[in-house]
């Protein structure tokens, strides 16, 4: 047993050093392909249930590159935000959401945008000026732009005035929050009652359960209905069966957005009807 636990030490130190490394090496060529915009950005469509087209995109980031191949998010967004880089990866996206919801909308087809945010971003008590320059910069008009914030985002700004009085401007200018992951910190009264989200998604742990038990499918209907009650549009996001498209418009969710619908793919792929 000694031996064993020897042994662990050993291949345990041997596995931070190596994700040390991986760290910092994504780290250095993540600089590298921000500085030539090497990033690229998939939208996965979204439907809204009451007309049964697609009313939004979520903007994705996407990494290819040379040296590491395919850096999933969420490996590269945890290690944007700890060395600060998540700054820059989110005036790209935003820079692209409003490039692209300004040229749909220039061709008579609006669609709006949500993209997803960090709570770094908003630290830096920069974002209006950042949101505002980017929609400025392409002429998007602001209601097409959302901005997902994660649960666990909420739960810290709900105690940061600067970070709240951001949200309240943008909210403002006719930006919509979105509520992302929901159901997977704590929901909390007070940030529902200090923040101005409009729009909740069920996270999809919830709906990767819907059919086959019944605790996921009573906390989804809760959920829908706790949005019902506060005026709050609903979204279920992983959807990937029609059984759990059929279900979730049975317990009311307003919209829909998973494999089912359509993988994240290039905005020239995006059939806006
Ligand atoms: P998220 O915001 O919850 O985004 C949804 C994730 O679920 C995406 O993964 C999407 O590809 C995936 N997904 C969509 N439909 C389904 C489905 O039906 N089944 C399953 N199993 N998965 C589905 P992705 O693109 O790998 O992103 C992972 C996370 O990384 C995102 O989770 C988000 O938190 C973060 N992220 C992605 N892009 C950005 C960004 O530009 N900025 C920031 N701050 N975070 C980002
Ligand atoms: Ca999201
Ligand atoms: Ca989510
Ligand atoms: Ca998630």
């Amino acid at each position: 047993v000694q031996q064993e636990g020897g042994g662990n030490i050993v291949s345990l130190s041997q596995a931070n050093h190596k994700a040390l490394s991986k760290k910092a090496l994504i780290e250095k060529r993540l600089i590298e392909a921000l500085h030539h915009k090497d990033l690229t950005v998939m939208y996965q469509p979204q439907i809204d249930l009451s007309t049964g087209k697609i009313d939004a995109v979520e903007a994705l980031v996407r990494w290819e590159d040379a040296v590491l191949g395919t850096v999933p998010p969420n490996e590269l967004i945890p290690v944007a935000e700890e060395s600060g880089m998540i700054h820059d990866i989110g005036s790209f996206m935003l820079e692209k959401a409003c490039e692209q919801a300004a040229l749909w909308s220039r061709n008579g087809k609006p669609m709006k945008i949500s993209v997803n945010s960090s709570i770094r971003e908003f630290r830096d008590n920069n974002m209006v000026k950042k949101v505002r320059q980017a929609l400025d910069k392409y002429n998007c008009p602001a209601h097409l732009l959302k901005i997902e914030i994660t649960e666990k985002f909420a739960l810290e700004a709900e105690s940061e005035q600067s970070i709240i009085r951001q949200m309240l401007q943008l909210q403002n200018d006719g930006i919509v929050f979105i509520l992302d992951d929901f159901g997977t910190g704590y929901a909390s009264f007070r940030y529902m009652q200090l923040l101005p989200i409009s729009e909740l998604k069920i996270d999809q742990s919830f709906i990767a359960g819907l059919l086959q038990q019944e605790k996921p499918q009573k906390l989804v209907h809760g959920m829908i209905q706790f949005g019902k009650s506060m005026d709050i549009r609903v979204i279920a996001e992983g959807v990937e069966t029609k059984e759990q498209l059929d279900l979730l418009k049975k317990l009311g969710c307003d919209a829909v957005q998973g494999f089912y619908i359509s993988y994240p793919v290039a905005a020239s792929e995006i059939d806006i009807q």
